[in-house]
């Protein structure tokens, strides 16, 4: 891997800037010790957002000849907040969506058609027309889904952009539930297969309107050479398709996302720099400005700026294992709980104020509010001694943990603010999204039919 150097999100720390939202957020009653304070409150770092959108934007652009036609556009199942989407569109950013849930938050935020991205494995012909009657860009994942497309544009004039996702088939990295590339994926067309890229260009040919190829083969745990070399080769098939056309028919490279998240520390490594490092040293020609670019990042944009921050309601000793009892599990952290070795998390501590808890580490377990035994944070985890009333913050979750809500137990979503330090040194919260109610819970769950099944 390229030398990474740490790169914080911003000078004066993100990490200070945390320690003062966390007592602000106890000062304010977004969260509490004690009821009536919420035990429950998930934070935004939005000066963190805005530099890591800007450590995107920037590093490219650095590496591009002036011109060059570039639509960064995030992948909105990583943090699916319409004011998240459309603070990262005031950014500059666009958005990836893989279905209609995410195509109407990325409408509902004001991103607009012509940077909007659609990709999905299991596009409907529905969403297909509507995708193609809006103008939104437009990747094929399999040939049946091409076929779908021939038969649309011919119905019916177009001014989307339309690929085709292919898989390199370049192997899998650290966690195979995220492995996009590898020999079986079910996603987009194998180059490999016997056959298939003969098919792929002739596809190409077949088709003048076809003028992007897509790739999206990092994800954490895929490191970077591996990811260079899946954009590597959707280069060179692109000048492969070029060269049988005797055009320039491919005129736009989508090369996804995927940058893994540094869950260890507050460094942010990899950092955008390295990674456009790594495409120039493995694929030199992806910078000369002769294709325009896309790219779909999502955690790596969001993650390290997100904090859960919930109560510590009781503790006890079980078994000689020192067990805190919070409101922070499988409701939040699903990955985490499901497959702790591939997703392991920080646990902060701050005591009832707000206070970063310091004090002799105690081997303790931190479980979360669910009913089943696995509900678990942190297993076996050095902490100060945590008391009821404590409040423990779980960084470096702004991308797929409390953004993707898991409805076990009936848990209320929490409310997401965002925060920003003022100029008198204090934290300004903005809601994001507010919690869910018992109402809503109710209402989700059929009841407004209770006799429905009578
Ligand atoms: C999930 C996904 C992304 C974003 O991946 P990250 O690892 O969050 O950067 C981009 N493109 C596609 C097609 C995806 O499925």
């Amino acid at each position: 891997m390229a030398a990474q150097t740490h790169k914080p999100a911003d000078p004066d720390g993100a990490a200070a800037r945390r320690d003062r939202a966390v007592r602000a957020a106890v000062e304010q009653g977004l969260v509490g010790g004690a009821d009536p304070a919420p035990p429950l409150t998930c934070l935004l770092d939005l000066a963190g957002i805005r530099a890591s959108a800007a450590a995107l934007t920037g590093a490219f652009a650095a590496a591009l000849p002036p011109g060059t036609p570039v639509l960064h556009a995030f992948a909105v199942k990583a943090a699916p907040l319409v004011p998240v989407l459309r603070l990262l569109a005031d950014a500059g950013l666009g958005c990836e969506v893989a279905g209609p849930g995410e195509l109407a938050l990325a409408r509902a935020a004001g991103v607009e058609p012509h940077r909007t991205v659609l990709d999905s494995p299991a596009k409907t012909t529905a969403e297909l027309r509507e995708a193609l009657a809006l103008g939104i860009a437009v990747n094929a994942d399999n040939r049946q889904e091409l076929a779908r497309l021939d038969a649309l544009t011919a119905a019916a004039p177009t001014r989307s952009p339309i690929g085709v996702r292919v898989n390199p088939q370049t192997g899998a990295g650290a966690i195979g539930a995220l492995s996009t590339a590898t020999a079986t994926s079910k996603f987009g067309i194998a180059l490999r297969d016997p056959g298939a890229r003969a098919w792929l260009v002739r596809a190409f040919l077949d088709r003048p309107w076809l003028t992007r190829l897509h790739i999206h083969s990092g994800s954490q745990g895929v490191p970077l050479p591996l990811i260079a070399q899946g954009v590597r080769e959707l280069h060179a098939l692109a000048e492969e398709v070029n060269t049988a056309a005797g055009r320039r028919q491919v005129d736009t490279l989508d090369i996804g996302g995927g940058l893994p998240v540094n869950f260890t520390s507050d460094a942010h490594t990899p950092a955008f720099g390295g990674y456009v490092a790594a495409l120039r040293a493995a694929v030199p020609a992806l910078f000369d400005g002769s294709y325009g670019l896309v790219t779909e990042f999502g955690r790596s944009l969001l993650a390290k700026h997100g904090l859960v921050l919930a109560r510590v309601e009781y503790t006890k000793t079980t078994g000689g294992r020192a067990i805190a009892l919070t409101h922070a599990g499988v409701q939040l952290a699903t990955r985490t709980v499901y497959a702790p070795q591939a997703w392991p998390l920080r646990i902060l501590p701050y005591d009832c104020a707000g206070a970063p808890k310091t004090g002799g580490p105690v081997v303790q377990d931190v479980a979360g509010p669910a009913c089943f035994a696995g509900d678990l944070l942190a297993t076996g985890r050095e902490l100060p001694a945590l008391a009821p009333g404590d409040l423990i913050a779980v960084p470096d979750t702004g991308a797929y943990f409390f953004t993707a809500h898991y409805g076990y137990n009936s848990l209320p979503r929490p409310a997401v603010h965002g925060f920003t330090a003022t100029a008198q040194g204090g934290i300004r919260f903005a809601e994001a999204r507010p919690a869910q109610s018992l109402a809503q819970i109710v209402a989700e769950a059929g009841g407004a039919r209770p006799d429905a099944l009578l």
